[in-house]
């Protein structure tokens, strides 16, 4: 089983890199992908995880945004990790999620919630790319809301007023050097329209031009009918076809390979990088 898109405690998961890994391998998956938000620091625990059973792909989830101002993940898998260009561009989300998180809480704080800087950086375990679940889980200690879900639904959603951007590449921007250093680009989740405002079907040409190599289609936030028309968005544009959890351990209700991508389509994505890069035991 290939489950390409999960998230440990270096970003907004709950499990640590290497319970990620072990518990990857109790589901049964044999290809499992480490795509933290706008980070790479798991790669190196995950690594020591490993057994016969279960291969890594290390990546990242890249938080982009258009020029027109919506919000888009694109994951980058099996990249240069040491590429200079690359690890600038994530850093530079990471910091300026700092002030971004600062101002959400202001905000907040206008319209009576009492909540800190410091609450939130107790939710958040050291060296974690700080994001809104974190916020979430602050609220949630604070007996402000009762869960994550909640808190998003009631007060973090990307249209509330409480919402705030951090600075992020445009999604050609962050294909471009997840190329560059190597590696393949798939667009997650892009029709997530529960989250709020979607891309445009017709958008997809640009990103193929920037040399998009795939298209997460099966995911728990996409229904039936977007994912039959992302399906055929990609037939069209000759792009791969993932599907993957999303799993965040407790963070979230996404369990662990509940979608997966087909090993043929796997193999479309490998091929298309610049070394092997698939970490065996
Ligand atoms: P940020 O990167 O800070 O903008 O936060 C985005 C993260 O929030 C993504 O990883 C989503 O998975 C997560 N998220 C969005 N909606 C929810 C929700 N309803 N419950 C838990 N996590 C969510
Ligand atoms: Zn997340
Ligand atoms: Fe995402
Ligand atoms: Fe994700």
């Amino acid at each position: 089983m290939i489950d390409l898109h999960t998230h440990s405690t270096c970003s907004d998961g709950t499990d640590s890199p290497f319970a990620l890994v072990k518990k990857a391998l109790a589901a049964g998956v044999t290809t499992l992908g480490i795509t933290d938000h706008d980070s790479t620091s798991g790669w190196n625990e995950a690594i020591t995880a490993i057994q016969p059973q279960i291969q890594l792909v290390l990546g990242a989830e890249i938080s982009c945004l258009t020029t027109d101002g919506i919000s888009v993940h694109m994951l980058g898998l099996l990249f240069d990790g040491e590429h200079q260009e690359m690890q600038q561009m994530l850093e530079e989300s990471r910091d300026t999620r700092i002030p971004r998180m600062r101002k959400m809480i202001e905000l907040l704080r206008a319209d009576g919630y009492e909540i800190s800087i410091e609450d939130v950086n107790r939710a958040a375990p050291i060296g974690a790319t700080l994001g809104r679940p974190h916020l979430a889980d602050a609220l949630v200690a604070k007996g402000i809301v009762a869960t994550r879900d909640e808190a998003f639904l009631e007060l973090l959603h990307n249209d509330s007023k409480y919402y705030v951007s951090h600075a992020a590449p445009t999604p050609t921007d962050a294909i471009s050097v997840i190329r560059k250093a190597g590696g393949v680009a798939v667009i997650a989740h892009p029709f997530a329209s529960r989250r709020g405002e979607i891309l445009r079907a017709e958008s997809f040409g640009d990103l193929l031009v920037a040399g998009l190599n795939g298209i997460e289609v099966h995911h728990r936030d996409q229904s039936a009918d977007e994912q039959k028309v992302l399906t055929e968005i990609a037939k069209e544009l000759n792009l791969a076809i993932t599907g993957s959890s999303d799993y965040h351990g407790t963070g979230k209700l996404n369990s662990m390979a509940e979608n997966t991508t087909h090993p043929a389509q796997w193999e479309m994505l490998e091929s298309a990088t610049n070394a092997r890069r698939v970490v065996t035991a």
